[in-house]
């Protein structure tokens, strides 16, 4: 999976500040204007994004720890004890 960084404009590699006609920049302004299709928030610059359809990359991350790895078992087992009951009282 590749993951694309919004270069901030004025850092090297990053779109000229404010505006300007450089197709580069307009494509990484427009890059960064674009929402995230998990949490649907502006990517911005500086933003890690990943995946296809293009997402943060915390939320990619986000989505693969809730549909796999063995941390977000649930807490609370549903399994109670069933014979904790069985032998009291009746017979005395
Ligand atoms: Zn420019
Ligand atoms: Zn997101």
């Amino acid at each position: 999976m590749s993951v694309v960084i919004i270069p901030t404009p004025g850092m090297a590699g990053g779109p000229c500040r404010g505006s300007c006609d450089h197709a580069k920049c307009h494509t990484m302004r427009a890059m960064a204007d674009d929402k995230c299709h998990h949490c649907g928030g502006r990517f911005g610059f500086g933003t890690k994004i990943t995946g296809e359809p293009a997402m943060h990359m915390r939320c990619a991350q986000t989505i693969a720890a809730r549909d796999g790895a063995p941390a977000t078992h649930p807490i609370h087992d549903p399994v109670a004890p069933h014979n904790v009951t069985t032998h009291r009282g009746d017979k005395n």
